[in-house]
């Protein structure tokens, strides 16, 4: 059933950048140091000092913009945002205003399930900013304790603002995906949202269809969500939440507009709550910081960047399918999995000749094991050339697809070569040879199952299969059927 309105999102994503120091000095970034031990004079604004952009940081972000197809300005300059909290001692923070470093840029989504149509998320800004420090409210003392820990603070932040272009709790968990799995690729962020690395924020309102036309629900500003499950699940709560309130009060508005509200996810309650309203925009008095000169990008330099990207999941998924012959499914999971997986599948297709069947073992034992043992795929004990030689044998007979997993189990388990493994669990090949004499005395000792096949009852086979396997665990029974059949048509 059709909902009767249509469920507007934008997402805000601020993503820490993997740079070793700092944007504007050179303290550590290093997560988990203790309280107020990363910190200088720049970063904590003391009067007198000056802050100098740290160049990587710069880069690492026109990578990610580029990236994400967007527009590079020639120049981009650094503003300060005023604003008063105790995690901010300079009293402003050092964003980007009116010139950010990028902007109109896109990421196509798509959802392997169908659960919708491909399409393209407009991006209508990524800029970069310094964080601010993080306010521990009781977590330490357990009693009414406020502290302040400033390590974070000078840390470089790229905000990522997407148009309100998501149209359900599902294509805002895809985008977040898509988007988290290009910055690793990139290499431009470790994304880990448990340490505060990968942050979002939602808008979300309805469009609402009644007889005296379109009502419009005032935006939610959505936070508090630390992981892509719950910004789904939030954004669940909250289109019924708005959907609920108009039913009751009938409050939207004839056209966009409205106030704008801030409310938290309470994961516990499963609930978003009522937050301290944000201020708009024109209460923070940006202005150009005095302190930093305009930045300028050069075409050959957005051109260099562009030519160094390497292989973008995206286009990575599609090759993949082509070379591979695999279903956009399988390489989806492939690609989601990171490029080391991806390099891993490559040279085991490539080494037993069947992409597909590699995709299967890779998602069937491989994963399965990575996923057990929680590492990944660097610490696989088996390499992709082993497995492709045991591959090998199941495509040639000598084991059975079932059979071959129970070798590569032992293997992990053993850590024995493939050889070694084989002779243990008591498999030896069955030449050519050994398999027709086998046969040719099974067909001798059946001759009314014979009688049964030549007539064209080929289901008695099945008889000789199992007496196959009993005299001989080892021979393949897709072998014996083969054997068989010619056998008796040479008769
Ligand atoms: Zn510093």
């Amino acid at each position: 059933m059709s909902k009767p309105y249509t469920i507007i999102i934008g997402l805000e994503v601020h993503v820490q950048l993997a740079t070793k120091s700092k944007l504007f000095c050179g303290c550590s970034t290093a997560f988990g140091a203790p309280p107020n031990t990363q910190t200088c004079p720049v970063c904590i604004g003391m009067p007198g000092s000056l802050p100098v952009m740290n160049r990587e940081a710069f880069e690492l972000s026109l990578k990610t913009a580029v990236a994400l197809n967007c527009e590079i300005p020639r120049l981009t300059k650094w503003d300060r945002k005023q604003y008063y909290y105790p995690d901010l001692p300079k009293g402003y923070q050092i964003s980007q205003f009116d010139l950010p470093l990028s902007r109109n840029g896109r990421l196509p989504i798509s959802d392997p399930k169908g659960l919708f149509e491909p399409k393209s998320i407009g991006i209508i800004r990524a800029h970069l900013e310094e964080d601010a420090g993080k306010s521990m409210h009781d977590e330490i003392s357990g009693k009414a304790d406020s502290r302040i820990d400033l390590n974070r603070t000078g840390t470089p932040l790229l905000e990522i603002v997407s148009e309100p272009d998501i149209r359900s709790p599902d294509e805002a968990k895809t985008y977040l995906t898509e988007l988290k799995l290009l910055l690793n690729y990139l290499g431009v962020s470790d994304c880990n949202m448990q340490e505060g690395s990968l942050r979002v924020d939602a808008n979300i309102n309805l469009h609402i269809d009644t007889p005296e036309g379109q009502r419009v629900t005032p935006i939610v500003e959505v936070k508090n969500m630390n992981s892509f499950r719950a910004v789904q699940r939030a954004l669940d709560y909250e289109a019924r939440r708005q959907y609920d309130v108009w039913q009751e009060t009938g409050i939207a508005m004839g056209a966009r507009g409205g106030h704008k509200t801030t409310r938290g996810w309470d994961e516990n309650a499963q609930a978003t709550v009522p937050q301290r309203t944000k201020e708009e925009s024109s209460d923070y008095r940006y202005f150009p910081d005095p302190d930093l000169v305009p930045v300028t990008t050069t075409e050959e330099q957005v051109a260099r960047i562009g030519a160094g990207l390497g292989e973008l999941p995206a286009a990575l998924r599609e090759r993949l399918q082509n070379t591979y012959d695999i279903t956009p499914y399988d390489a989806d999971v492939l690609v989601n999995q990171g490029r080391g997986l991806v390099d891993y599948f490559v040279e085991l297709a490539d080494g037993c000749g069947d992409g597909k069947m590699a995709a299967n073992w890779v998602q069937q034992d491989v994963l399965r094991w990575l996923g057990e043992q929680q590492v990944g795929v660097e610490a696989f004990p088996i390499s992709a050339e082993v497995l492709a030689g045991l591959l090998k044998k199941v495509q040639g007979g000598e084991l059975t697809t079932s059979r071959g997993r129970d070798v590569l189990a032992a293997m992990l388990e053993s850590g024995k070569p493939l050889e070694a493994v084989m002779q243990a669990l008591g498999i030896e090949s069955v030449d050519q040879g050994e398999l027709e004499t086998l046969c040719s005395e099974l067909l001798a000792a059946n001759p009314k199952v014979v009688e049964n096949i030549k007539e064209g009852k080929l289901k008695a086979i099945g008889s000789l299969i199992g007496q196959a396997k009993r005299r001989n665990p080892n021979v393949n029974p897709s072998q014996v059927r083969e054997t068989c059949l010619r056998l008796i048509e040479q008769m």
